[in-house]
Formats: structure tokens, sequence, C-alpha cells
């Protein structure tokens, strides 16, 4: 006789998480700097009630289970509405990345079939310029009150409140299995073309719980939590499901994502975490230094996308007050794959060594599982110092590409289930994880490898660098050898000899940069990440004093 388990199917999916929050926090308050320019103040109950609203418009324009609803958004409130209209009844919200290339978006949004597109203004004039090439979608819904709705050549559209007015707040959700598609993101692609990852009501829910554990982001009901990251990116980290979830209220910084910006919501509304790359946190850092300011409320940021530069740590903590969760994932880990959050054992270490602790990338909460393995695949020791290819699986992890891609017929997970994450790093033997480099980015030199993150990191810490980075450039002798491009703090110059002193010391000697180059600014990705395939290009020629 086979026993089952005694226990209720209760599926999950995500239309849970907000009706918790309407039940159960209502009026925790979500806060959005408008597109338009003035912030305003909604809560979870209002958001529940008008994303219902979205379904029911959705519906009426013959959205169905599993059809795409594409966004091209800022962190709002409008948008988690549309997010949580569109989830609830079954189809895919679709994030685009507005900050790709605009032939890139409308490639994405044909590959992903989307049908509506939810557009804030700022990035009208982007849709307008590639509307012809847009296959597949029959409607744009313009995030504006209806006397607000600009000109725009783009054809059916309408805006938001428009689309919404007079729906009804009643509507079924989440009557569905839960391994129904919730979410599309599409990988920034560093090469070819961008591959989607298509995240489940269930993924999402596991990842929420995952998130929401003190170790991990931490956040109670407690907190006001200001998502620098963008939603269209990796979820902004999973955080428009885990605040609901929690019952913290939330700060939407819109389109204003300067220093200056983030710093005023940040203090007006007593933020007390926020997440973003590092990129964004040096921007706040220099406005603040430069404007003498403090951070009274902030207690915790959490730093990921980039490896954190041991500067912003250090100002962080040692200035500010603030402690930094570092954290490590990606698109295909939904995303969160690691914090960095202290062992007891670490936390009796001296305050130089937990330091050197929280710049690695941290330990894997429950969910995922981690390993690394040589160029056979074979499992290498967890040490501390032996790198290799990181391979991770668990319940929010992907399994294929959406529509398949990238797999060439076969899995992109190896006999186990282990999907190759593309980054290199070592684990020590309490499962704390320290990327070395992007297995494309590893600078290999004479067999060896050069961890080009250690020497951006080093050179970063310079006062008069903005912003570092390291590739290969071919040598006859070593086959590759570390270039380091430098971009100056605003107004400052430096010689190669200075750059180069920063680095004693503090690397192997045979590490060291062969040349030094300066430019006048570093390009960076879509999700703030640097270019290096952009920087690469335009050193393809470069040739080193030493080849
Ligand atoms: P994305 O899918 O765009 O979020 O990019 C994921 C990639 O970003 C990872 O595979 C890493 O190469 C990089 N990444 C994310 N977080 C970190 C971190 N804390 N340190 C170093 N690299 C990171």
């Amino acid at each position: 006789m086979t026993l089952i388990g005694k226990m209720q199917e209760w599926p999950l999916t995500v239309n849970k998480v907000i009706e918790h929050a309407k039940l159960n926090y209502p009026r925790q308050r979500v806060i959005t700097r408008t597109v338009e320019g003035p912030i305003v103040e909604t809560n979870y109950a209002e958001i529940h009630d008008r994303a219902k609203q979205v379904s029911n418009a959705l519906k009426a324009d013959g959205i169905q289970m599993t059809d795409r609803v594409a966004t091209l958004a800022w962190n709002t409130s409008r948008h988690m509405e549309t997010w949580f209209g569109a989830m609830g009844i079954g189809s895919v919200l679709h994030t685009i990345n507005p900050r790709l290339h605009p032939e890139q978006i409308a490639w994405i949004a044909n590959d992903a079939e989307d049908k509506i597109l939810f557009v804030d203004t700022t990035f009208l004039p982007l849709v307008e310029a590639v509307k012809d090439h847009l296959k597949t979608i029959e409607k744009f819904v313009i995030y504006c009150d209806a006397d607000g709705m600009p000109e725009t050549s783009l054809a059916n559209a309408v805006s938001y409140e428009a689309y919404i007015n007079g729906q009804s707040q009643d509507c079924v959700w989440g009557d569905f299995d839960e391994n129904t598609p919730c979410g599309l993101c599409y990988t920034s692609g560093t090469t070819g073309n961008p591959k989607g990852v298509l995240y489940s009501h269930r993924s999402n829910v596991l990842h929420t719980l995952m998130t929401g554990m003190t170790d991990a982001l931490g956040i109670s009901i407690h907190d006001r939590v200001l998502p620098v990251v963008p939603m269209f990116h990796a979820n902004a980290w999973g955080l428009t499901f885990t605040c609901p979830a929690v019952g913290a209220e939330m700060v939407m910084p819109g389109a204003q994502m300067d220093g200056a910006s983030i710093y005023e919501m940040l203090t007006k509304y007593k933020v007390t975490t926020s997440a973003a790359v590092p990129t964004v946190w040096m921007m706040l850092l220099q406005h603040m230094e430069a404007n003498n300011l403090e951070l009274p409320d902030l207690t915790r940021v959490v730093i990921g996308g980039s490896a954190v530069p041991e500067r912003i740590l250090r100002t962080f903590q040692e200035k500010y007050g603030v402690e930094v969760g570092h954290a490590w994932g990606m698109t295909e880990t939904s995303p969160l794959g690691t914090v960095g959050s202290l062992t007891p054992e670490q936390k009796k270490l001296s305050e130089e060594a937990q330091i050197a602790c929280k710049l690695k990338q941290g330990r894997a909460p429950f969910g995922v599982e981690m390993k690394i393995v040589d160029d056979n695949g074979k499992e290498l020791p967890r040490d501390g110092e032996t790198s290799g290819h990181l391979l991770v699986r668990g319940m929010a992890i992907v399994d294929t590409y959406y529509k398949g891609a990238g797999a060439d017929g076969g899995s992109i997970l190896d006999k186990d289930g282990f999907f190759d994450t593309g980054d290199v790093a070592n684990i020590d033997e309490n499962g704390f994880m320290q990327i070395t480099d992007r297995s494309k980015d590893v600078i290999k030199s004479g067999g060896e490898w050069i961890s080009s993150i250690d020497l951006e990191n080093i050179a970063v810490g310079h006062p008069k660098v903005a912003n570092a980075a390291a590739i290969g450039i071919y040598h006859p002798k070593w086959d590759e050898r570390p270039l380091l491009i430098i971009q100056m703090n605003e107004g400052e110059t430096a010689t190669k000899e200075e750059i180069l002193k920063q680095l004693e010391g503090k690397i192997a000697k045979w590490w060291t940069p062969d040349d030094v180059a300066f430019v006048d600014s570093i390009p960076l990705g879509a999700t703030g990440k640097i270019n290096k395939l952009a920087l690469r290009e335009q050193f393809k020629d470069y040739k080193l004093p030493t080849a």
C-alpha cells in the first residue's frame, strides 16, 4: 500500500503573497517617486485591489494563461500592480531591461511573443523608434493618468489609469498549478542573443521564503526597504515578493537613480534596508562625502551584481555604521545564490578578518547547493583556495532556458542536475564562497589564472580612481597579460606608476598589470556591470609594452 502525506494541497502561487499582505498588513505603505515627479503613497491593500483591476483589463483584452505581458518600467507602485495583476491570472510578466540596445529590446519582445506592453513615459521614444519591428505587441499601456497621456506615434495606446478605470476589483486569482510560468527575464547576454529565464509560481514562492530568512535578506515588518535594484533585473532580487510577504514597507525610487535622489528617498522616508549594485552605491557615497551628509536610519545595504569593492564596504560600515550584506546571484538563480552573513566562528575573528570574510560572496541559504569543478567536471576540494567552475542546483534555479535556448539540443545542466554559472570561485570548509572571476574574464597568463576582479577592486581603492577594469591582452610569451583600464574621478590625473603602486604588496608580483590605460569612461552594461565585451573590442589591437 502506498502511503502519502496527509497535508493540504496549497499550490505555491505568488498571488498568495499579495493576498497575505492585504489581509495582514493592509496599511503598510508603498511610497513611489513617480516618473512625473511627485512622491505618492499607496499601501498593500490598494496595490492588491488595483492589481485585480489590471487582471480584469487584461482578461477583457483576451489575455489568457501563459500569455506574455511585458513591462518596460522603473520601480513604481503601478509597475507592482501590473506585476501581481498579470501573474494572478496565470499570464507571464515579462520585465524588459530598458538599458539594452533598442534592437535587442525588439528582438526580446518578439522572442517572448509579448502581447501587451506597459511602458513608462521615459521609454516612449525608445519604443516608438522600434515600433515597426515589434511583431506581436497588440496594445501599449502608458503609465500615466488619463489626462496626462502624451502624444505618441504608437498605434493602440492607452493611459494606464484609463486602462484599469471602471474594472472590477473582483477576480479569481491563482486557481492553477504551481508550476505555471509566472515571470520572464532575459539575461543580459554578453555573448550571442539574450536567453530567457522563465520563473514558475512555485520557484518564486520558494525563493521568497528563502530571501525572507534572517541570514538571507533579513527583512521584517519593521523595515522600510528601498529597492534600487530594478524589477527588470532579476525581480528586484526578489524584493517585490519578499517585502509584501513579510509586511515591510517599500520606497520605490522611480526614474531618479542618481546619488542625490536616492539619498533624499533614503532619509526622507527613514529607509532601513536597501539593495543595489556597487556602481549605484559608489554614486551615493560620492554624493554624501561631497556634501558631508549622514545616514541616520539606514542599518543594512545588500550589495550584489558585481563584487563589493573594499572601499564601499569600509565606508558603509566604518563611516556610516551601515552593515553590508554582500550577495551573489544571477538571473538564472532567481536571483539569490549566496549571502555573506557571517557565521558564529567568523564573528569571533578580528575586525580586519571579518572584513576579509565579508568581501567574499558568502554562503548558500537552504535551497541552493553549490560545488566547484575542474575543466573535466571533477569536483574540487572546499579548501578556500582551489578555484574552479561554480555549479549550482536548487529549488529556484533554471532548468532550461525559454524555448530551449543555449542547450544545442542537449541540456544546460550536468549529469547531476547542476547548472554552470560561468563564474570561477573557491569555497571554504564552512561553505563560504568567493568569486574570483567570470570564466571568460579570467586572465590566463602562462597557464595560470589571474583574477580580473581582484585587480579591479584593489585599483578602485585608490582615492582618485572612479572605476577600474582589467582585461587580458595577447602576449607572445605568456599568452595573455593583464591591462588595467582606469577611469579617474572628475578633474583628477595620475601616472601609471602611481596606479601600480596601489596594487603593490596586495597581489602576487606576477599579477602586476603589464600596462595601465586611462579612459574617460568605462562602459557599463545593462545591469550596471562593467562591459568587458566592449572593452575587449576597444582594446583588441592594443600592444603591451612587454610584448
Ligand atoms: P545577472 O544575471 O545579470 O544578474 O548576472 C549574474 C552574474 O553577475 C553572475 O554570474 C556573476 O558573474 C556576477 N555577480 C553577481 N553578483 C556578484 C558578486 N557579488 N560578486 C561578483 N560577481 C557577481
